[in-house]
């Protein structure tokens, strides 16, 4: 039987926010489950939005899964050593019991900065790579957001990542790297794979997948066809200072030509379409007044909600003396919907903002839970 070691480790790290992220952090239980281990991690990650779960339901039957350990640690700043050494030591350590395997899939996020190391999933990867050796497919699904590095492409056979920002689609990439997976137990590890950054940064209000440049460029995601295993996007993380920080084109292909043929045209296009990235700011008074013509004309019932700053949050969830933008939804129905803009703690200068108009589209069978489709996505500066 075919057995396949699972885990994840996430961390979105803002470099730029004082207080470190610890153990205890990765420990608590917030909008995503605590630290999971061993059986714990398929019964709490099991029909939810996480990549992990998608995987689960994707693997084909007959095969045997081994949980390892899932964390997540949300954004927030810099991963202790305590942290990233209990964490990453417990993944490995699991799976150096669990060996042999035929394969391994992470779930992961690609934005991780350690104390020790400042490209965490490189490390872990690195690890991992060591743990199972040089045979064992090692499948990867990153959040969009990832800032992808040499070590990370090397050790992984295959990278595959959201291609939505908001992201809607987490379970359907884990989808996606039980299929890239598959292809590596059928044919072995790819011996093709380019990394290519491109030579600037993409700040995230500039990243939305609704939107162009950003929505044509991730509808150009391969998986599992002809020779290429995967050819993905990532758009970066600025705020992660690391060396490698930046938007990047992946691809894993079973000879190098397709690899590089693949990546380069990607990468050329985007390089292309450098100007494009830089969207137009609004005021928030001005965003409001837009988000509520737009609830007055919709067909499904509305919700919104703002955020400032989100990958400055603070452990509390406070804002590093950021303004603030508060949406309330006050009614399920457009017509019952009231929204509010707030600036608060506010000395900082056009300091950008999400502002998101969704429209909760009804319990449909077999979804999970609500589900946001966003109608439209704005963005907004403090003068
Ligand atoms: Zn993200």
């Amino acid at each position: 039987m075919t057995r396949i070691a699972v885990g994840g480790f996430h961390h979105e790290t803002n470099s730029f926010v004082a207080p470190l992220t610890d153990y205890a952090y990765f420990m608590s239980h917030r909008d995503r489950p605590p630290l999971v281990r061993g059986a714990e991690v398929t019964r709490w990650l099991s029909e939810t939005s996480f990549a992990l779960s998608g995987f689960l339901d994707a693997v084909r039957p007959g095969v045997e899964i081994v949980p390892l350990l899932w964390a997540s640690g949300g954004a927030g700043g810099t991963v202790t050593a305590d942290a990233f050494e209990r964490i990453a030591g417990e993944l490995v350590g699991r799976l150096s019991e669990a060996v042999p395997v035929d394969g391994v899939y992470l779930d992961l996020h690609g934005a991780m900065v350690s104390e020790p190391f400042e490209d965490g999933e490189g490390e872990l990867l690195r690890r991992v790579r060591a743990t199972v050796g040089p045979r064992v497919p090692i499948a990867v699904s990153l959040d969009y957001h990832a800032n992808v590095t040499p070590e990370m492409v090397e050790h992984a056979d295959s990278i595959v990542a959201y291609r939505t920002y908001p992201h809607v689609d987490r379970a359907e990439t884990g989808a996606f790297a039980a299929q890239a997976l598959a292809l590596l137990l059928e044919r072995g590890r790819p011996v093709g794979r380019a990394l290519r950054k491109l030579p600037f940064l993409i700040p995230l209000n500039d990243q939305c997948t609704l939107v162009e440049p950003s929505r044509s460029v991730v509808a150009r995601s391969v998986v599992a066809e002809g020779a290429i295993v995967n050819l993905s996007y990532l758009a970066g993380f600025p705020p992660s200072d690391l060396y490698w920080c930046g938007p990047a084109v992946v691809a894993h292909a079973f000879d190098q030509e397709s690899a590089d043929r693949a990546a380069d045209a990607l990468a050329r296009e985007i390089a292309l379409r450098e100007a494009e990235f830089a969207v137009p700011m609004v005021s928030p008074e001005e965003g409001v007044r837009e988000a509520m013509a737009l609830a007055r004309s919709a067909s499904r019932p509305v919700g919104a909600r703002g955020r400032a700053g989100q990958s400055g949050l603070r452990r509390d969830g406070g804002h590093h003396g950021r303004p603030r933008l508060r949406a309330s939804c006050s009614g399920a129905k457009p017509e019952g919907l009231s929204l509010e803009a707030r600036s608060g703690g506010g000395a900082l200068h056009r300091q950008a903002a999400f502002f998101e108009l969704a429209a909760l589209a009804p319990q449909e069978e077999g979804s999970r839970g609500w589900h946001t489709r966003l109608m439209r996505h704005e963005q907004r500066s403090w003068p």
